[in-house]
């Protein structure tokens, strides 16, 4: 197994949150096997740019908001763009510019205990259990080799989609069946 190198770039003292932001970016680098041999810049956002984070994917550097706190959920979002870019330099078919494709990629490979927001950027906030997000995620991923519908599906199957607001619970029940979860 190869080894991330992870550059804490000097404007990071600056971030408000500095310890947690190291701490959790060390740790999400592990759930990233595409970003072994490769050096990872993290550094902060212009203060006049109000994103939580952002990705310049080519070039290995993932940003974050100098006064917010870090989560993993957007830890894990921002290094999916920079693992994206590296599938597709490898001549995975992969969608670049979506949001949401990496987004879903993001939390299918989060363990449920990281899951430190409601919401997931893009997405919405899912009506499961945490624990369910995830595998519901992987389950998308597998959905999308054969079917161009996944993001719909997974917002669905999460209870995130527009069609499902106000309307309770969505129902999970034959896929958790499928799954044993
Ligand atoms: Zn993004």
């Amino acid at each position: 197994m190869g080894v991330t190198e992870v550059v804490f770039l000097k404007s990071v003292d600056k971030h408000k949150f500095k310890e947690e932001l190291i701490k959790k970016v060390k740790e999400a680098v592990k759930y990233f096997p595409e970003l072994e041999n490769e050096t990872i810049y993290v550094g902060i956002l212009d203060s006049k740019d109000d994103a939580e984070g952002r990705a310049d994917s080519v070039n290995r550097i993932v940003k974050f908001r100098i006064d917010a706190y870090p989560t993993y959920v957007t830890i894990f979002h921002e290094l999916m763009h920079v693992a994206i870019e590296i599938m597709y330099e490898k001549g995975e078919r992969v969608p670049l510019t979506s949001e949401k494709f990496c987004s879903i990629s993001a939390m299918a490979r989060m363990p449920p205990e990281l899951i430190d927001e409601e919401a997931i950027p893009y997405i919405g906030t899912p009506r499961v259990p945490k624990h369910l997000v995830p595998k519901i995620c992987k389950e998308a991923l597998e959905y999308r080799k054969h079917h161009r519908n996944y993001i719909e599906k997974c917002e669905e199957w999460l209870g995130c989609s527009i069609k499902q607001w106000g309307k309770g619970s969505v129902d999970i029940t034959a896929w958790i069946k499928n799954e044993g979860a």
